[in-house]
């Protein structure tokens, strides 16, 4: 490997010591998977999607990348990055090929993928290959999004559903569209759960148990999110529901 290039990688990593040392021997092509979402909060779905992202397309790593400031949420109501962030640490925290990375919670501005996917594709060499894995939902909208000409060119992307989605919008949507996007749909049974979902469940004040992982459960009762009253003795409730 080009030793500047050999620099770079290791500069990623000291910089960002969130992201993998990939590309290291010139004969391998490397694959790195980018889940991309807002995760409020990350649920077994995201997991479950990732796992077989990880798996069905021979990945060698897969990154959760929270949004920092979602470009289509604008307006809406997200709970704090700092917060979205600590969760996806946790609930990836015990699987040795995911990572979470603060890359874009720590960006100033809106989040764009295609300014994500341009920083990965300077720090790694040539033999890396970018794995941009979202909601199916959001693939439909992809070619609409800033410079989606720039994502189409340097990454996959992975497209996650539920079963019986119907894929017709986005298929159309990308087949209209004069981009070279290579796209892959994946039908992922879990994604029945979704982030909307869970929220729902904490205000009723609704276990959370098996929809999540539960250190994330904790943190939403230790710090409050999503309506959990703090408890009357005025310190933090840590209990799993
Ligand atoms: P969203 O509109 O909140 O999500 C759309 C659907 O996809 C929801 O059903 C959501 O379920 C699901 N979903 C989201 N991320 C997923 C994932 N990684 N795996 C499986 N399902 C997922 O979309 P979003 O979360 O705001 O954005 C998704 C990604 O696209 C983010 O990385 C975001 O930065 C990027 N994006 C970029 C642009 C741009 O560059 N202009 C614009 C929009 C989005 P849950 O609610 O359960 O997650």
């Amino acid at each position: 490997m080009d030793p500047n290039m050999a620099l770079r990688v290791a500069e990623g990593v000291v910089l960002r010591g969130d992201l993998p040392l990939l590309g290291q021997d010139p004969s391998v092509t490397y694959r790195m998977g980018i889940m991309g979402g807002t995760f409020d909060p990350i649920h077994n779905g995201h997991l479950v999607a990732a796992e077989q992202a990880f798996d069905d397309l021979q990945l060698d790593v897969v990154v959760f990348m929270p949004a920092g400031r979602p470009a289509f949420k604008q307006g809406k109501k997200v709970t704090a990055g700092e917060d979205r962030y600590a969760m996806t640490l946790l609930a990836t925290s015990d699987n040795p090929h995911f990572l979470a990375s603060r890359f874009e919670v720590d960006r100033e501005g809106i989040t764009y993928t295609a300014e994500t996917l341009e920083f990965l594709q300077g720090i790694y060499p040539s033999n890396v290959e970018f794995y941009f894995i979202t909601g199916a939902d959001a693939i439909a909208e992809i070619v609409t999004w800033r410079d989606a000409h720039k994502i189409a060119r340097i990454a996959h992307v992975v497209g996650a559903t539920r079963p019986g989605y119907d894929l017709a919008h986005a298929r159309q949507a990308i087949a209209e569209s004069s981009l070279p996007f290579d796209v892959t749909y994946l039908e992922v049974p879990a994604l029945a759960i979704s982030s909307s979902y869970l929220r729902e469940r904490v205000e009723a004040g609704q276990s959370l148990r098996y929809l999540t992982p539960d250190q994330v459960t904790g943190y939403i009762h230790k710090h409050h999110l999503y309506g959990v009253q703090p408890s009357r003795y005025g310190s933090t409730d840590v209990r799993i529901q």
